[in-house]
């Protein structure tokens, strides 16, 4: 394997995959595989400087990464490799490592194909595979066939025109987070936002770009520029400048006036589509519109075409310091940033009819989180004990969590072991809810431990826990976490088969995507919205940074069709409970207001609502 030239979070990240991916073909244990692939998941996306965390020493504070983990990621940064890595991927061509780069190539594809083509060469492996591919090749090598060589042809075309990678919401968020706070300390700005899908709260972000206000345009520039972790200035002029950060994140500023501060943020805050529609509407009104401010078009009885000729013509600009007064000013109510996407919002808002959008402040608990009770999970176990969660979640102000383990692997253990381990378990959660270490919320209430399990449905449509053990939980949240490729009309049906189960009240990430790497699958939603009415399940709006699963506009037509929906965060570590906010920020996408989403209520309505008693 090769070693990657600048240690950044996502090359260091690809280390680690490349790692999991050779214990994989080299049949290590399941556990020691998750570790490494959780490790790099919680790098890839932690938006933090990993070397400075590595010179202060401070590596094991991202969840995920471990003693040892830690250790191999020192040696890798005072080195530049490290020795256990080159036994674990010694023997494996370079060629499958670069292979693996492209989604939904797993390893042992990866290794099959890069043995047989003799793929040795990182630098050359995916453009010779092109060829293998095309003359045929693929299809000769035992279980791939014709089908699976069209696959990975489309595969490895579309990879060469993937656009450049994008940010998630979270590292964008985290990245401009700290900007922003750091030119507040400065004091050299008055104001200072996002731009752009930032301020939308879009699942991906490409650039990160922020507008600032200041009397003196020069010393904020100076900040800006001055920012620590700057790692080279692209520009800086008068009043605006691009920086590259760690990470190879660029950040753009600009500065100006507070006076157009108002018409600047509106027409960077986008999207594309809603700024053409709000033009149309402007002229239509006589209006047009710019960064700078609103223009009276002259000629009113003239022809469309003159007006817009017109718009270039010098008129007086109104300006705005603020976009409630710019949306006001053309008769419209102020359009949140989330609702933005040109689909009508703006005859909403004319009509006065916007929604009351949720906000992060009225969630009440959070129902997806998986601790650290042992009980032989299929999947990931979390990292913090009933107790940090707990705390965590009084520090947010909660009055209920659920806790939701995956289930246990049935396919391996006894019934009457699975039995056995699931009540220690309810005992565990039983014992908590009347500990005296339960008494954390802010307005010293105490926090109430609902006791759930994440169960995988099965290819089938089954679950994967036995029938005994249904009756000892609070509620069941299904997922899909295998099977993803099957065709629409089978994946319907098997959710649909799941969802019948007693017990079940949430459908955990309902279309499987993961952002920037596998699509997710499609679904008969007329028929998932019907039984999810009928039986009164939910459909989880997952905020984990990669997920953010159901998507928003799955989510506004759930809230139409009358299906309810509960913001999940899908925590691994206490820390994680912070990330509800990119959930929250899905659903004000969706329009979702504050009785659409079931975790808004107080406890014994939410009891009620879902049928514990
Ligand atoms: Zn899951
Ligand atoms: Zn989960």
């Amino acid at each position: 394997m090769e070693y990657p030239k600048e240690l950044t979070a996502k090359t260091i990240a690809q280390v680690l995959e490349n790692v999991a991916a050779a214990y994989k073909i080299k049949g290590e244990d399941f556990f020691r595989i998750r570790a490494y692939e959780n490790a790099a998941a919680a790098i890839r996306h932690s938006g933090e400087d990993i070397k400075q965390l590595w010179q202060q020493g401070k590596l094991e504070e991202i969840p995920g990464i471990g003693p040892n983990i830690a250790q191999h990621l020192d040696e890798l940064f005072r080195t530049g490799k490290v020795k256990h890595f080159d036994q674990v991927t010694k023997g494996l061509p370079d060629g499958m490592f670069e292979l693996l780069k492209v989604p939904r190539i797993g390893p042992k594809t990866a290794y099959k194909l890069a043995k047989k083509f003799h793929l040795n060469r990182a630098q050359t492996a995916i453009e010779e595979l092109k060829k293998y591919a095309a003359r045929g090749k693929i299809r000769e090598l035992p279980s791939f066939g014709e089908e699976k060589e069209k696959d990975i042809r489309e595969i490895l075309e579309s990879f060469t025109l993937r656009p450049p990678e994008r940010l998630l919401l979270v590292e964008a968020q985290k990245y401009a987070d700290e900007v922003i706070n750091y030119m507040r300390r400065s004091r050299s700005c008055e104001q200072i936002e996002a731009l752009g899908s930032l301020r939308r709260q879009a699942p991906t972000i490409g650039d990160v770009d922020l507008a600032a206000t200041s009397k003196i345009p020069a010393k904020c520039m100076a900040a800006f520029v001055a920012y620590p972790k700057v790692k080279e200035v692209l520009a800086s002029g008068e009043n605006t400048a691009r920086i590259l950060i760690t990470n190879n994140v660029q950040i753009d500023l600009k500065i100006v006036p507070q006076e157009v501060f108002g018409s600047l943020l509106q027409h960077f805050t986008g999207s594309k589509q809603h700024n053409i529609l709000l033009r149309e509407y402007a002229i239509g009104k006589g209006y047009s519109l710019s960064e700078y401010g609103i223009k009276k078009i002259k000629d009113q009885s003239a022809s469309w075409r003159t007006k817009i000729k017109n718009l270039n013509q010098k008129a007086e600009n109104f300006r705005f310091t603020d976009e409630k007064k710019f949306y006001n000013f053309l008769g419209l109510n102020w359009i949140p940033p989330e609702l933005r996407e040109g689909t009508n919002e703006i005859e909403v808002s004319l009509a006065k009819k916007l929604p009351q959008l949720i906000e992060l402040k009225q969630i009440k608990g959070d129902l997806h989180v998986h601790s650290n009770i042992h009980i032989e999970t299929s999947h990931d176990e979390g990292e913090s004990s009933l107790g940090q969660l707990a705390a965590a979640a009084g520090n947010l102000d909660y009055e209920y969590l659920g806790i939701s383990d995956h289930n246990p692997r049935t396919s391996e253990i006894t019934e009457k072991k699975v039995l056995e381990v699931l009540r220690r378990r309810k005992e565990d959660i039983d014992k908590f809810n009347y500990s005296s270490e339960n008494n954390v919320n802010k307005r010293g209430k105490k926090l109430y431990m609902f006791h759930a399990l994440e169960v995988d449905i099965k290819p089938d449509g089954s679950l994967a826990l036995p029938e005994k053990a249904f009756p000892m939980f609070d509620f069941l949240i299904a997922s899909v976490h295998s099977s993803f490729r099957q065709d629409k009309k089978k994946m319907t049906d098997r959710i649909i088969r799941a969802l019948e189960f007693p017990k079940v009240k949430i459908l955990g990430h309902p279309t499987g995507r993961m952002l920037e790497q596998r699509e997710g699958f499609e679904l008969d939603w007329e028929r998932i919205f019907a039984i999810c009415k009928k039986k009164e399940i939910f459909l989880e709006i997952n905020a984990w940074p990669q997920r953010l699963d159901l998507p928003e506009h799955l989510v506004r037509e759930a809230i139409k069709a009358g299906v309810k929906c509960i913001i999940n965060t899908d925590s691994h570590a206490a820390s994680q409970l912070s990330l509800m906010r990119f959930g929250v920020a899905v659903a004000r996408r969706g329009w979702a207001e504050a009785h659409d989403i079931i975790n808004t209520l107080p406890l014994k309505k939410f009891k009620s609502i879902m049928e514990i008693d």
